[in-house]
């Protein structure tokens, strides 16, 4: 079981900052800017290549819930949306999760 779906079955703590019955979003305990949540499906699905078509809908509900928290959180002027796949892309956490990053600029290309 990965540490998301423990925070999912209020297991361990996070700074929760929004729920809905398909996906959580929570901040993210060692922050790379001002903003940085993570935002997560409730289902566990390791990775993007672990998506299936029947994971549609599901996604594209996330990016509304992204798109209502960059409201919330005053992020107009700019945010970030990153998704790690993989070894080499740094994904140390196998559940799907949308970083939601804002409130400085931000670099281009990232590391
Ligand atoms: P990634 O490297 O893309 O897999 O991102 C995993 C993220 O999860 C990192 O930014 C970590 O700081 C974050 N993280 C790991 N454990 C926790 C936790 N218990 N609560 C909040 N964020 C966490």
């Amino acid at each position: 079981m990965t540490i998301f779906k423990k925070i999912i079955d209020r297991e361990i703590p996070a700074d929760i900052v929004y729920e809905d019955e398909e996906c959580l979003a929570f901040r993210d305990i060692n922050p790379q800017a001002p903003v940085h949540l993570l935002v997560i499906p409730k289902k566990e699905i390791s990775a993007v290549d672990a998506l299936s078509p029947e994971d549609k809908t599901l996604v594209g509900h996330i990016f509304l819930v992204i798109q209502q928290l960059a409201k919330e959180f005053s992020l107009e002027d700019g945010f970030r949306v990153v998704t790690n796949n993989g070894l080499l892309a740094g994904q140390t956490v196998p559940h799907l999760h949308f970083h939601l990053l804002g409130g400085r600029p931000l670099l281009w290309p990232p590391g």
